[in-house]
């Protein structure tokens, strides 16, 4: 059994499937270009005295627009409590209360505290601290510094993967692989995802010919840090604005008006807005003042290393590409289309998210569908395994396409703009597998005609607000 990524996902399906052998192929070092490890905010879970899975769901469906699958939405809500037992259980350390309790965090359009936070800000970093540590513990889990190229199957479904290690070529067979590869972020010009998230698992998911859902639902998140350097920025969690941060212009007006909480969306298309209409935009925390540092460690050292120290002086902002909402489409426990072909974590699309993602979802999606993923491909059947063949997979690259991507199908777009961008798509998609995977997410965002959540069309009348 094959798992392609070492995120939450796919770390969590290695140890569902242990005693069974893996093989956990991941880009690079455990733990280094995962989101997972920069996740900050935290996990939701509806485990406080006043709140239930139905509140949790309930926001959970708002969110989504009117585009969840309820019943995905009922499972992986109602496995939040479980899984945190299991977390708890491989070692995660979680922020208690003065009582011991496990602390429950407040984020935008959750009615009740329930998210689980670690060492302030920086809970995917202590997650993936402890999984990777039980990885490295565990004999049946084999990791392999290798990038998966391409997924090879027959009639009767995946036979194996082709990956790369520098110049090396493995074939690797197999009879069942898990897609657990992340999003799709670094297509864009501006992203909060760690520059490898180029949706590899999706282009390997087109290649198989496995079924794609709900491509054009994109979160943009409002408060990526603008400071000149790479495309990849640096999250400034909403939390901040949850302890009282407030959007600011250079002429030192709050032009959000006491709506700086409203859900992602909504701001995100506010600050794109401002700033198309020449505004330079920033969050100003200096109410937090000198608590900031403490409450939010990890992102005062951020600002600080962009020479911003958030206590006296106003932290300049952007919204940039943050969450693929849509994906693989995935059955309840990982299966796509393609026999023995799975997928979990940001790569699938379980119908959880509809067309916009509850802010601290994911994280929860990500351990729950790769335990369940990992327990289902150790208990199948196994097949015959039979030799590969030769093949030298195109290599996708991002750079050419992320302007495009930034500019036509970002937070605002419009038809003209969009079939612009496919047909460079189309131009390049033969050489290049990421400019096939964008001009699948251009089509399936052109053929969605009204704004729904984070689809957010110029020409279209009418936009849904998420919740
Ligand atoms: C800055 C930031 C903050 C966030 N904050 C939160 C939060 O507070 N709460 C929340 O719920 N969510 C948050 N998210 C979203 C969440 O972190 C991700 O959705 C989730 O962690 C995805 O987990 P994953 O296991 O699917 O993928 P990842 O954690 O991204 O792991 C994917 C792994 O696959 C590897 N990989 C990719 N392609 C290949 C290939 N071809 N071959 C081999 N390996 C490959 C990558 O190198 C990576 O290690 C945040 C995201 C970001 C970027």
């Amino acid at each position: 059994m094959i798992i392609i990524g070492g995120g939450v996902a796919g770390l969590m399906a290695a140890l569902a499937a242990a005693p069974h052998p893996v093989t956990l192929l991941n880009a690079g070092e455990l733990g280094v270009q995962a989101a997972s490890g920069w996740a900050q905010g935290g996990m939701a879970v509806a485990i406080g005295g006043d709140d239930s899975v139905a509140l949790h769901v309930a926001d959970t469906l708002a969110a989504g627009a009117g585009l969840c699958d309820r019943a995905a939405v009922e499972r992986i809500i109602g496995a939040g409590p479980a899984v945190v037992a299991t977390l708890l259980r491989l070692g995660v350390r979680f922020d208690r209360d003065k009582s011991g309790a496990l602390a429950l965090g407040l984020e935008a359009a959750h009615a009740r505290h329930r998210i689980l936070h670690a060492n302030g800000d920086a809970t995917g970093a202590e997650i993936l601290r402890a999984l990777i540590e039980r990885v490295r513990a565990t004999t049946s889990i084999t990791v392999l510094d290798a990038t998966a190229r391409h997924i090879f199957t027959d009639a009767s479904g995946v036979t194996g993967v082709l990956a790369t290690r520098g110049d090396e070529t493995i074939a690797l067979p197999a009879d069942r692989v898990l897609l657990a590869t992340g999003g799709i972020g670094g297509l864009f010009r501006y992203s909060t995802n760690p520059p490898g998230a180029i949706g590899q698992g999706l282009m390997l998911a087109m290649g198989a010919g496995a079924e794609l859902r709900d491509l054009e639902f994109i979160q943009f998140h409002p408060t990526a840090l603008d400071v000149p350097g790479s495309g990849s920025l640096k999250l400034i969690s909403e939390a901040v604005r949850g302890e009282g941060a407030r959007f600011i212009d250079e002429t030192g007006a709050y032009f959000m008006r006491g709506n700086d909480l409203d859900p992602r969306d909504v701001v995100a298309r506010a600050v794109f807005a401002h700033a198309q209409a020449g505004y330079e935009v920033y969050l100003d925390a200096r109410g937090i003042g000198e608590r900031f540092a403490a409450r939010f460690p990890a992102i005062h050292a951020i600002c600080a290393r962009a020479g911003i120290d958030p206590a006296t002086q106003p932290i300049p902002v952007r919204p940039a590409a943050h969450y693929h909402m849509g994906g693989v489409a995935v059955d309840a426990e990982g299966r796509t289309s393609v026999p023995g072909l799975f997928a979990a974590g940001e790569v699938a699309c379980t119908g959880l998210h509809g067309a916009n993602r509850l802010a601290s979802n994911s994280l929860l999606e990500a351990a729950i569908c790769g335990e369940a993923a990992g327990r289902v491909m150790a208990g199948m059947e196994a097949k015959p395994v039979r030799a590969l063949p030769e093949i030298t997979p195109p290599k996708p690259d991002a750079a050419p396409l992320q302007e495009l991507m930034s500019a036509h199908l970002g937070v605002l777009r419009d038809a003209a703009g969009m079939s612009e961008a496919a047909e460079a798509f189309a131009a390049m998609a033969p050489a290049n597998p990421a400019a096939a995977l964008c001009l699948r997410i251009a089509q399936a965002a052109l053929a969605r005609e009204t704004s729904v959540g984070a689809h957010a069309r110029a020409d279209a009348t009418q936009i849904h607000k998420a919740a």
